[in-house]
């Protein structure tokens, strides 16, 4: 039988030593033990149940494997809003939220009080098209993913969450007769041939992360294609790569 203190030490230093970093021991434990870090600090020196202790190390050996904790715990947190997460789908990341936060700010700019048509392409696990609906009853709120996988999770994450979002699998901006007020998507940006830890690359989906060659295929897309689906009076918001800025501000995207 180990203290709470010893379990959490004996996994931090091997989480640290196999280069996992060690603050996901402690995050798993919290979320496992249902307990905020004060009151784990009062249990400190207390017995871990031993059932506990088993399930805590059988995920701990997942993590030491490179598995995300996300995948190891079932859900990631976002925008306050838990989200179920497998390998179908994008772990939401917390660098995302701050995309949802500009949009509402956008909102409140343009169209504050205003019925609006917003969509999320490529929503993944629903987390940005969800959370903009908690966020902002005004938006009506349309999602699509190519992946009919995905779109099963976002639905239940809808449904868990008291969220209506409209769903659809498949290409939204193909053929549809829809006009938005807002068009946000987070589209798989990163460059075909660029390293990446193997704990992304190992367990979250491809089709999620890969934007061709230079990494802008889908915004090409989505600007060849925006123009038929937005109101005269629309805006757009994207998740980028930190060094696309500048090719998606100018011509250059197109050669
Ligand atoms: N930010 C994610 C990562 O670095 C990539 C997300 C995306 O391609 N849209 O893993």
């Amino acid at each position: 039988m180990s203290s709470y203190k010893e379990v959490l030490k004996h996994a931090q230093r091997r989480m640290e030593e196999a280069d996992r970093g060690e603050q996901a021991a402690l995050l798993y434990l919290l979320e496992l033990t249902n307990m905020e870090a004060h009151n784990l600090y009062m249990e400190f020196e207390q017995e871990m149940p031993e059932d506990i202790e088993k399930e805590y190390e059988a995920g701990i050996q997942r993590l030491l494997a490179g598995e995300p904790l996300g995948h190891v715990l079932g859900f990631e947190w976002f925008y306050g809003y838990r989200f179920k997460v497998n390998e179908d789908v994008l772990i939401p990341r917390p660098e995302t939220e701050e995309l949802v936060a500009n949009v509402l700010a956008a909102y409140d700019e343009y169209f504050q009080g205003q019925q609006v048509t917003a969509a999320d392409i490529g929503t993944g696990s629903g987390a940005i098209a969800i959370s903009l609906k908690k966020e902002e009853e005004n938006i009506h709120m349309l999602a699509s993913d190519i992946s009919e996988k995905a779109v099963m999770v976002a639905k239940e994450n809808a449904a868990n969450n008291d969220a209506v979002v409209s769903f659809l699998v498949g290409d939204m901006l193909i053929d549809r007769d829809i006009k938005l007020d807002i068009l946000i998507s987070n589209p798989p940006y990163i460059p075909n041939e660029e390293v990446m830890e193997d704990s992304v690359v190992n367990y979250e989906p491809h089709v999620a992360l890969f934007g061709g060659e230079d990494g802008l295929k889908f915004y090409r897309v989505i600007f060849e294609n925006a123009p038929k689906i937005l109101k005269e009076k629309a805006f757009m918001a994207f998740e980028m790569g930190y060094n696309q800025k500048e090719a998606l501000s100018s011509q250059k995207i197109f050669p």
